[in-house]
């Protein structure tokens, strides 16, 4: 059982959770091969009784095309996995926009279902080392008790715009912590997820893989020193809702651990140009400049 623990000063908390201990290591290349893996079509007896699915098939069966299962090792009373497709190796960036309107729904559908029993934080750990421990693409839900103080931010005011729809606009905020940190938000303001139409979900589902793809690309020509491609998203629990999707490009060192104050390496006006494929057209204007220059 875990425990909650609160620092009662800075209304902090931590949850002692010592049964997350014994969870598989898929994702390390030594046991990932031998493991058979728990996510995978035809593997659903590993794990516990599916709660919800999308897609054709018996409860527990081949079939689904997004698979919701209780979490074997929860941090919280209620945590469950939401499996993104059969698919072992294709995630949101690779994933049909069809597919991923079907993941949102699934989302919008368990929040929903626990949205008056605490607060609902529906988050994905995508790649080795954004926290992931098992390699078949999955989201997770959690509900905390409403008395739990949250450290979530609120939603940042929308700047550097890197692109909108009808209801939503992708951006990278002035406050971002993290290098190549990019949040998508309604274009209305007070929202709750849970109330997503299903119009919405379509513009939601275009953009969040269009933005995941494009950082894919960001990662793919910086290739940033040892890291593999990751990344970690949420959806705000509240009013107000956001979903902030925040690339593991980078480790944590002593002075943030310290400090509590992050250092982004990469300026957000800057990271946002990147997202809008806007940086060659720059270097293009500065080799032209500097050749100018060369005459003098
Ligand atoms: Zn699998």
């Amino acid at each position: 059982m875990s425990k909650y623990v609160p620092d009662i000063l800075s209304r902090r908390w931590v949850i002692v959770a010592p049964s997350r201990l014994s969870r598989p290591d898929h994702i390390s290349a030594k046991s990932k091969k031998q493991s058979l893996c728990p996510f995978c079509p035809g593997n659903e007896h590993v794990s516990p009784g599916e709660v919800f699915r999308i897609g054709k098939g018996e409860k527990d069966q081949k079939g689904w095309v997004v698979r919701v299962i209780p979490n074997k090792y929860p941090i919280t009373d209620y945590h469950e996995v939401i499996i993104h497709s059969p698919h072992e190796d294709k995630d949101i960036e690779h994933l049909s926009a069809s597919h991923v309107e079907s993941i949102l729904k699934a989302y919008r559908e368990r929040f929903n279902y626990y949205r008056k029993k605490g607060q609902v934080l529906i988050f994905c750990n995508h790649g080795e080392g954004s926290g992931a421990s098992i390699h078949h693409p999955h989201s997770q839900l959690v509900v905390i008790p409403s008395q739990i103080n949250l450290d979530t931010l609120t939603r940042e005011p929308l700047n550097n715009i890197v692109e909108d729809n009808t209801f939503f606009y992708t951006y990278c905020p002035d406050f971002s912590q993290w290098p190549y940190e990019i949040w998508i938000a309604p274009k209305k303001e007070g929202a709750h997820f849970g109330d997503l139409t299903d119009k919405q979900i379509v513009d939601l589902s275009t953009l969040l893989k269009k933005t995941v793809r494009q950082l894919e690309t960001i990662y793919e020509k910086n290739r940033f020193a040892n890291m593999s491609f990751g990344y970690n998203y949420y959806i705000y629990p509240h009013s107000n809702w956001y979903l902030r999707i925040i690339p593991r490009f980078v480790h944590r060192a002593g002075f943030e651990l310290g400090t509590g104050l992050n250092v982004n390496i990469v300026d957000p006006t800057t990271a946002a140009m990147e997202y809008k494929g806007m940086e060659m057209r720059m270097v293009n204007v500065l080799d032209k400049l500097k050749k100018k220059s060369s005459y003098f």
